[in-house]
């Protein structure tokens, strides 16, 4: 027999096949160590043979790492499918296996924890204790709400308290196979009754077949729903995957699935340490745990029999992973539905355009849930001009009318919420005073600032201007505007109110591991009055005194230099105006914007989705953005500008005489990336517009050119609808 193994050496552009003699017991998915030249790297049986393609003499496998095949047949087939989709089998399987079980056995599980003795009494020996031994005292104290990881308490506690405890006979260390899960918060989640409204899309799921698009606004009791399909699954023997936005893997949600299903849920998430994540994993891959709970890389969860695959918040862009290697989580959980028979459910309040138009074609099932459970009311949206600010001489970061807002939330002993939508680089040129934005002509897209030589681009077709100084509209001479960051905004807010506990959530206070879920906690708990901050704040919180949510400047992401531009802001607004009022109390947003009669303002205030999208969607097919065409970005890369320069002109040549040749190539244009170098090397892009239908017939041929041009110091990435033209 012949054993097609793919083998695993990085730093190399090897990603074939090769073929070794299968020793005795090889199977398809053993992970095995090969010789390689003078290497035994690691690598993944993909299937037998009878016979090799070529007649070279073979080498034979050397071990076979794993009793039983670690990769399931299933992610096999997956690594073919997401081959020809450009990604390369070596990371597949690495995105398919936690990385402590690459290069490494399966470690024994076994983890040494400390028991309060059973035997003891513990409010006796407590209190015969002495008062000096702070430490051991705490530590018993500690112990008798539960046991800890040894590990853990050696963090906070000497080995000599552990180990005087241990002698005195009162705890007890023993080493178990008892993972450690990874927290959440206690919450006793009562199961609800599902309201007639959850019940109806409930009995549509488990009554229908394929892929849904369940449309329900913030509050509708989504998660509730999810809970119930999972559950219908569990009950017939099958699993589950519930995909989230790694934002809202929030204490509170993990809690709640917790609740539900007790150890049957693993949970996977870029917080966990590698040893967490591979004991998750394991749970999974043994049958332990049923249920996967996790961000975008959970969909590879080693589930056999999965019934349910749920995509929570489905349009957010962290299902795009932006980095090799890429894919979208929507493809990739259409195979497994696919594979599994399993029952395919993309939820949101504001689904994305091309999923909605999806669900209007007939190729998702629309389920709809339009109210908020209970009396609960969705809050009322206001929009304030900032021209007429600047106008009253205002050119601070709040409206008159916001401080007023904040000050009664703030009397009324309420929390209050203030998002600024903020990222780095470039950003675009705006008239305060009239709300003018400069657009491409061609491509109907914002064009973007560029201050190392102060001009004005688009990212779509690189056309370049000089920038102005002076709005052409209404003349108003001071167009730039100061940095408006949310370092900023926290000093505004501390300054106007004094009197407030202001806390601050963004990149910068969160980089340590489990930050956000301290400042989430402390707010929760009511240790703050206001929370200042980015994105992170907009989603999946469920903060009963939240009445106010001021959105500082909501025109941020609508003048992005992207097609999605308005997609996006509609999405952010109605994402950050579902934090308010949730509970009893009523909700208000306040929206400060330029350009307040842009229809996407019209349509968030009313949480009017359908109206928003049948004008984005003519749009679209008017400019003939997605879903109507693909955007393809080939991106070539190198540390010499002339070698990139010539391979995305050579690519561009090769692509023209396609089109020629008849393939559904609509545009092509070559330039300069918007960002024309990144660290060392600088940047060159093909951007081709196909027909959408045109992925199959197109792709596979820019990818094969893709490779063809990567070669003497260049490397060239091909993206479908990137998220970013930079
Ligand atoms: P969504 O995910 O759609 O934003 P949630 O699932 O968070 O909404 O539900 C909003 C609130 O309604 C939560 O506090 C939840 O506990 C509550 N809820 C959901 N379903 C029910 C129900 N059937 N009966 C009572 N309360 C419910
Ligand atoms: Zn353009």
């Amino acid at each position: 027999m012949i054993a097609e193994v793919i083998v695993d050496i990085s730093n190399s552009d090897v990603d074939k096949v090769f073929d070794y003699i299968a020793t005795d017991g090889v199977m398809p998915g053993h992970r095995v160590l090969v010789p390689f030249g003078r290497q035994r790297p690691e690598g993944v049986v993909l299937k037998l043979k009878e016979r090799p393609d070529t007649n070279h003499t073979l080498r034979a496998i050397e071990r076979i790492l794993d009793p039983e095949p670690l990769i399931l047949p299933e992610f096999l087939e997956l690594a073919e499918f997401m081959r020809k989709k450009n990604l390369r089998y070596a990371d597949c399987f690495r995105l398919f296996m936690p990385a402590r079980l690459r290069g490494g056995s399966i470690r024994e599980l076994k983890r040494n924890y400390l028991f309060i003795n059973s035997e003891c009494d513990f409010e006796s020996e407590y209190a015969k204790l002495s008062v000096r031994a702070v430490a051991q005292r705490a530590l018993f104290k500690e112990l008798s709400a539960g046991a800890l990881r040894e590990s853990e308490v050696l963090e906070r506690y000497s080995a000599a308290a552990v180990k005087a405890l241990i002698d005195k006979n009162l705890i007890i260390k023993k080493a178990l196979r008892t993972l450690r899960v990874p927290g959440g918060m206690n919450i006793s989640a009562e199961k609800h009754v599902l309201t007639a409204a959850q019940q109806a899309v409930a009995d549509a799921i488990e009554k229908g077949n394929g892929t849904f698009l369940l449309h329900g606004v913030t509050g509708s009791g989504k998660t509730e729903v999810y809970m119930h399909v999972i559950e219908k699954a569990l009950e017939s023997g099958k699993t589950a995957i519930m995909l989230v936005p790694e934002i809202s893997l929030t204490p509170q949600m993990l809690g709640l699935f917790r609740a539900r299903f007790g150890d049957g849920v693993a949970i996977l998430h870029s917080g966990l340490s590698d040893g967490e994540r591979t004991d998750e994993w394991t749970r999974l891959r043994t049958g332990e745990a049923k249920v996967a709970l996790g961000a975008r890389s959970a969909i590879f969860a080693p589930l056999q029999n999965v019934g349910a695959i749920i995509v929570d918040e489905e349009h957010d862009s962290s299902y795009i992973s932006d980095s090799n290697p890429r894919y979208f989580t929507s493809d990739i959980a259409e195979f497994r539905a696919k594979y599994n028979g399993a029952k395919l459910i993309f939820g949101s309040a504001t689904p994305s355009v091309e999923s909605y138009y999806k669900a209007v074609k007939g190729e998702y099932t629309l389920l709809e849930m339009p109210e908020r459970v209970g009396n609960a009311k969705l809050p009322i949206l206001e929009t304030v001009d900032m021209r007429e600010e600047i106008k009253s001489g205002n050119t601070g970061m709040f409206s008159a009318r916001l401080i007023r807002e904040v000050r009664s939330a703030l009397e009324g002993h309420n929390q209050v919420m203030l998002f600024l939508n903020r990222r780095g680089y470039a950003s675009f040129l705006r008239c305060r005073q009239c709300g003018y934005v400069p657009k491409c002509p061609d491509c109907d897209v914002s064009l973007t600032y560029h201050k190392e030589d102060n001009t004005l681009r688009c990212h779509y077709c690189g056309a370049k201007y000089r920038s102005i100084d002076v709005c052409p509209i209404c003349g108003y001479d001071d167009l730039k505007e100061g940095k408006t960051g949310t370092e900023k905004l926290e000093e505004e807010t501390k300054r106007l109110f004094p009197e407030a506990r202001v806390l601050r959530m963004d990149n910068d206070t969160t980089r340590k591991r489990d930050a956000y879920v301290d400042i989430l906690t402390k707010f929760r708990r009511r240790e703050a009055d206001i929370l200042v901050g980015t994105q992170m704040i907009a989603k999946g919180h469920d903060f009963k005194d939240v009445t106010l949510v001021g959105i500082i400047d909501a025109d941020i992401a609508l003048y992005y230099s992207d097609y999605r531009s308005a997609e996006r802001t509609f999405q952010l607004i109605t994402q950050v105006a579902g934090r308010a009022g949730r509970a009893e109390k009523e909700g208000k947003v306040v929206m400060q914007t330029y350009s307040p009669n842009h229809y996407v303002y019209k349509y968030a205030k009313s949480y009017d989705y359908k109206g928003f999208f049948r004008n984005e969607i003519r749009a679209r097919e008017l400019t003939k953005y997605p879903p109507f065409t693909k955007i393809i970005r080939m991106l070539s890369l190198s540390e010499s500008e002339r070698d990139a320069g010539n391979a995305a002109r050579g690519m561009a040549q090769q692509i023209a005489a396609m089109r020629q040749k008849g393939s559904p190539i609509l545009r092509i244009q070559v330039m300069q990336s918007a960002i024309k170098r990144i660290r060392a090397y600088y940047r060159y892009q093909v951007v081709v517009w196909i027909e959408s239908s045109g992925e199959e017939a197109v792709c596979p041929a820019l990818y094969e050119l893709g490779r063809k041009y990567s070669t003497g110091g260049v490397s060239v990435f091909a993206e479908i609808n990137p998220q970013q033209m930079l």
